[in-house]
């Protein structure tokens, strides 16, 4: 069954005509591949440097417990963050439980009373709202007494100089600067974009600490935020740089007196970055890093490839077919609840866990419509693993991501395709 390529996929449930029809968007991909394959091939290098600059060595994968001073494989795995991001400190630990929570750290240990945030990009992701206070929030920094300003961008999605500059003052300490369009619809920025932003502010007062949410957004270019700038990069390990493998996590990248107070907010004053067991974390944390560059850029080709496709049928993808790509996600619009559903039950069943299981739409706390998600990792809620969701509403937009290998993104992607098929909702032609 498994003797040829299109038996392989007769037998998981694809038709001839899907598969034919895939395989024709594939082909015209190559040259596109071909440059990923480049960034990727780029990244992985300067990964390998890292480890083997910091003499990476089997010891450094004991995991350490209680206190967990004197914890060596948590001071490479640091070293080599920072290397990567080109930074003078990185703080990398399981004891941030996720992304929003590496955001606050960095947001929470280097504002004080009386300063004030500011997001030159709009409104950013939900979950920071509560962090700052934007919705009221026990413990936001609204209640510590820092201030909030955003400033919207444009309608071609580029920066409002002109207001941003008015918008700081005395009081700025933190400009805070989304890399990924997260779950709106402006547009993500690229590196360049993000350096241009900085050295904008930093000409206004040098002082301003820029800092850069970079989540979904690592490895996908040959460089990083704080590349061009940025005093503070910030991310999940379930995302793009714990390579699918670190089973918790986040990171901070960045100066060293930010990074030191993050680590002081971590622990406790004192303290700082001297403690913290990684009981047995570290040897996934750094192979997953290692296989970062890879995962990035398979995700990026199932991206790449589920916009072809299902532009080629009529709906309207973001980024489009031909756009270039500053992060993991791939939206499609579907205007219409049934295909959504079926669009995420051919995600579900294409996924190594949970193939068996169907999802439906439901009330999530916190959305003020009914929520549909597919997933199905071996690490719970992990988007760098494939998955996808939509609230349910008006206009109807999947949000796809991840793969832990190109091949299994392309097969959750034609799963997708075969379900809508199979309820008869499109027709595949060639
Ligand atoms: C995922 C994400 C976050 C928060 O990450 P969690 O791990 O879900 O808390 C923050 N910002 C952006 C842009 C994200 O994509």
């Amino acid at each position: 069954m498994f003797d040829s390529l299109e038996n392989a996929y007769q037998a998981m449930g694809i038709s001839k005509e899907v598969f034919d029809f895939c395989q024709r968007i594939e082909v015209s991909l190559e040259e596109r591949f071909r440059a990923i394959d480049k960034i990727t091939e780029c990244n992985q290098l300067k990964v390998l440097n890292a480890m083997q600059k910091h003499h990476l060595a089997e010891a450094h994968f004991a995991p350490t417990t209680g206190y967990g001073y004197n914890d060596i494989g948590r001071e490479t795995l640091e070293k080599v963050y920072a290397d990567i991001f080109g930074t003078e400190a990185a703080l990398v630990r399981p004891q941030i439980t996720c992304g929003t929570h590496a955001l606050y750290l960095a947001l929470s240990s280097n504002l004080r009373p009386g300063d004030e945030l500011i997001s030159p990009v709009g409104k950013p992701y939900d979950t920071m709202e509560e962090i700052i206070g934007i919705r009221p929030s026990r413990c936001s920094l609204a209640e510590y007494g820092v201030s909030y300003r955003q400033v919207e961008l444009l309608p071609d999605g580029t920066f409002d100089y002109e207001k941003i500059r008015n918008s700081i003052s005395d009081k700025t300490k933190i400009a805070a600067i989304q890399r990924s369009k997260g779950y709106l619809t402006r547009p993500t920025f690229s590196v360049g974009q993000i350096g241009e932003l900085i050295a904008f502010i930093k000409q206004i007062n040098p002082d301003i600490i820029c800092m850069v949410d970079n989540c979904y957004g690592e490895f996908v270019e040959l460089k990083e935020p704080s590349n061009v700038g940025a005093d503070m990069v910030v991310g999940s390990l379930i995302k793009n740089p714990g390579g699918g493998l670190a089973p918790i996590g986040g990171y901070i990248c960045g100066t060293k007196e930010c990074v030191e107070n993050a680590y002081y907010r971590l622990t406790a004053p004192g303290l700082g970055g001297e403690v913290g067991a990684t009981l047995g974390t570290n040897k996934d944390f750094l192979q997953g890093l290692f296989m970062a560059p890879q995962v990035v850029g398979g995700a990026l080709k199932g991206a790449i490839f589920a916009a072809n496709l299902y532009e080629k049928l009529g709906f309207s993808c973001v980024p489009d077919s031909k756009e270039s790509r500053y992060d993991i996600i791939q939206a499609v619009t579907f205007h219409d609840p049934q295909k959504v559903i079926a669009f995420c039950e051919g995600i579900q069943y294409a996924a190594p866990v949970d193939s068996h299981v169907t999802p439906t739409p439901w009330a999530m706390p916190g959305y003020d419509s009914d929520v549909i998600m597919a997933a199905g990792a071996f690490i719970s809620g992990a988007s760098i693993e494939l998955s996808a969701d939509a609230p349910m509403h008006e206009p109807y937009t999947v949000y796809f991501q991840g793969g832990l290998s190109y091949h299994h993104a392309k097969f959750g992607i034609m799963k997708s395709l075969a379900q809508l098929e199979k309820k008869g909702l499109i027709k595949v032609f060639l």
